[in-house]
């Protein structure tokens, strides 16, 4: 690596890790871990929280079940990577810096950008207004809250992706009292191999999930959804 920046005699390599997801969270515990001893490199990790977000649970989360608890700077103890808790707000890559909470400014040598993703909720009208994400763990807690507190009902999960299917099922399981309908353009798990897919298939079914493939959503409504068929549901 190369040395760019002057602390008194030696010079420290920063490498800033944006993000403590399973992308940055890694990275920086590997990387931390290849810096040898006398090696003036340090690696700093930022996150908008203390907690790790398990995203790959956020179903369970949004059917009321309790993850652990798991904490980036108790997961980082050890390692050697110093954890920094704030919201990046901008990137300036030509000062070599980054903004944090817009008041603090973080300068690096190597920045990984390991920010994750989010839900699309602007490519279908309504949903912004009307529908529920995973994107982070508050949104799976508002969507739990929301899920106790119906006694009964239809739930519509859109989406016949991985992602879709947990979340159908977990929801179907916690709460036998909604009835959940998952709805997408194609079979759900379609990218899976025949026998997996009718594993899938026979659970949703044990699980009383309504399946509804070849269906596309293109407006979300106060307890409905359009479909491109014109059809309403539920
Ligand atoms: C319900 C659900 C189930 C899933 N199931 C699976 C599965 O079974 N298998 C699979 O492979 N994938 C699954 N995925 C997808 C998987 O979660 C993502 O691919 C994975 O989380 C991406 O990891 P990442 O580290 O890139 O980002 P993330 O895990 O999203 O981490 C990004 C981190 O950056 C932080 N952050 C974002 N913006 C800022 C900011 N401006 N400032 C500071 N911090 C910020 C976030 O708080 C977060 O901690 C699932 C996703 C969901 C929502």
């Amino acid at each position: 690596m190369s040395a760019q920046h002057e602390a008194g005699a030696a010079t420290i390599h920063r490498v800033v890790i944006l993000g403590a997801g399973y992308a940055g969270l890694s990275a920086a515990i590997q990387l931390a871990s290849r810096v040898k001893q006398g090696e003036n490199v340090r690696v700093t990790l930022v996150n908008a929280q203390e907690r790790f977000t398990e995203r790959l649970r956020l179903h369970m989360t949004a059917s009321g079940q309790r993850l652990a608890e798991l904490s980036i700077p108790e997961l980082l103890e050890g390692t050697g990577a110093h954890f920094e808790r704030g919201w990046v707000t901008a990137v300036d890559v030509n000062a070599r810096t980054v903004r944090i909470d817009d008041e603090r400014v973080l300068p690096y040598d190597t920045l990984v950008y390991a920010l994750g993703g989010v839900a699309d909720t602007a490519a279908v009208p309504g949903v912004e207004d009307h529908a529920y994400t995973l994107n982070s763990a508050q949104d799976a807690e508002v969507l739990a809250d929301r899920l106790s507190r119906l006694g009964g009902g239809t739930v519509v999960v859109v989406g016949s992706g991985l992602t879709g299917v947990e979340s159908a099922a977990e929801i179907a399981e916690r709460h036998p009292e909604l009835n959940v309908v998952l709805l997408g353009r194609g079979e759900p798990g379609a990218a899976m191999n025949p026998k997996a897919r009718a594993y899938v298939r026979a659970a949703l079914d044990r699980l009383k999930v309504e399946v509804r493939s070849g269906a596309e959503v293109v407006k979300v409504l106060p307890g409905t959804v359009e479909l491109a068929t014109s059809s309403a549901m539920p």
